[in-house]
């Protein structure tokens, strides 16, 4: 069967290119890079090589790049470690209420810890009011913590013009850029950010590995304590082909920019025009500036449950609803939910992601069976549009 794959969000495939940079790293050229010995050397050429590449895509610097095991990695380093460090200053975060789970599950850990929260709203567009970030400051806060891109709606957060509130104060600045890696320009330097997270398999590198950007003179709370791997910080034999993989991901990411992005949004946009034109009763989430290339999120009308989802998976369309990220269990998207969605509305909403290898012929497949799906759910709901109770 035909498989159209529309879920770039939760993960990419590994591309060729990436695949083959890996591949020496497991069984010809397998040593460990703390070792003296000429394979030894060559794994810590390859892991130098690789710091370097994924610094170039944010214009940091090779020695500010830390590399962990995941995004979620990344963000639970940040927000412990700062708490950590900076406890005996403060006991205040502010954060958004449509961070990733790997933040706001972070924060719960931490407010049994005595630490206090403030979770900054989005408008009905899914924006975040700069002015709303200064207002929340208080002088516990010890850290900002905001998104790039949010990876339901799309949206693209100013954090540049946050990152300059929160120093204007001398608070730390954090945010989690999984979703934006790739996506969006990123220019720590010229943003202003401390402490960033990234992930590997979202830009067609493999899963299982992540980086933590952290401005030089920072120095968070060492992760793991063991070994001298990560200047120390995080202890353990580095993955050596997942970091390779993720270097080499990091730098097609940074050659084929425009590209990927120009692909991505005209397919986006192609399909989110043939939405509206041939399915009514739809509505689309988030808004269309500032918006992550790929993403399209729609809310179908008169729809139930994840049925949506379950029909385009057997015509082997691969898309994300309403409770994306949380798969297993059916609890309504809490970005959805700050929007105003409500929970019946968010159960059948769909996110569309749009990457590198989706096809115009791609979206027009989809489109076609959409049609059929959404048509067939709504002759069966009891809600459908003129239904009576
Ligand atoms: C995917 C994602 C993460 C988690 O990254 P992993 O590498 O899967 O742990 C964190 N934040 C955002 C915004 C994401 O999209």
């Amino acid at each position: 069967m035909r498989e159209v794959y529309l879920d770039y969000s939760a993960t990419t495939p590994v591309k060729k290119e990436v695949l083959e940079e890996m591949l020496p790293y497991f069984c010809e050229k397998y040593g460990n890079a703390s070792s003296l010995y000429t394979p030894g050397l060559e794994a810590k050429r390859a892991l130098d090589k690789a710091r370097e590449q994924v610094a170039s895509l944010i214009n940091a610097s090779p020695q500010e790049i830390y590399f962990t095991g995941c995004g979620s990695e990344s963000d639970n380093w940040v927000l412990n470690g700062a708490a950590e460090m900076l406890g005996s200053k403060g006991n205040h975060i502010i954060t958004t209420v449509e961070e990733h789970h790997a933040i706001l599950h972070t924060c719960d850990h931490l407010k049994k810890q005595g630490f206090e929260f403030t979770y900054l709203p989005i408008d009905e567009n899914g924006r975040i009011d700069p002015a709303e970030v200064e207002k929340a400051i208080t002088d516990k806060t010890i850290l900002i913590s905001v998104m790039l891109v949010n990876n339901e709606i799309g949206t693209v957060h100013p954090v540049k013009k946050i990152a300059e509130i929160a120093h204007s104060k001398g608070i730390l600045f954090h945010t989690d850029a999984v979703q934006g890696l790739g996506n969006v320009p990123i220019d720590v330097k010229d943003m202003g950010i401390d402490l960033l997270s990234m992930s590997a398999h979202k830009i067609y590198g493999p899963k299982g590995v992540g980086a933590l950007y952290m401005r030089k003179g920072l120095r968070l709370p060492n992760l793991i304590h063991g070994g001298a791997q990560e200047n120390g910080r995080r202890a353990g034999t580095e993955n050596v082909p997942g970091i390779v993989g993720f270097g080499k991901a990091a730098e097609l990411a940074k050659a084929n920019f425009d590209h990927h992005v120009a692909h991505a949004s005209e397919l986006r946009n192609y399909l989110a025009e043939r939405i509206k034109a041939e399915i009514p009763y739809v509505h689309i989430n988030g808004c269309m500036e500032e918006r992550h290339p790929g993403n399209l999120n729609v809310t179908f009308e008169y729809i139930e449950g994840e049925s949506i989802l379950l029909l385009l998976d057997q015509f082997g369309i691969c898309v994300s609803t309403g409770s994306a990220c949380s798969s297993k269990s059916l609890k309504p998207s809490h970005v959805l939910a700050a929007l105003g969605v409500s929970d019946e509305l968010i159960h059948g909403t769909v996110r569309f992601s749009i990457g590198d290898f989706t096809t115009k012929d791609d979206i027009d497949y989809t489109v076609e069976k959409l049609k059929l799906v959404v048509e067939r759910l709504r002759e069966l709901s009891p809600l459908g549009p003129g239904k009576s109770w």
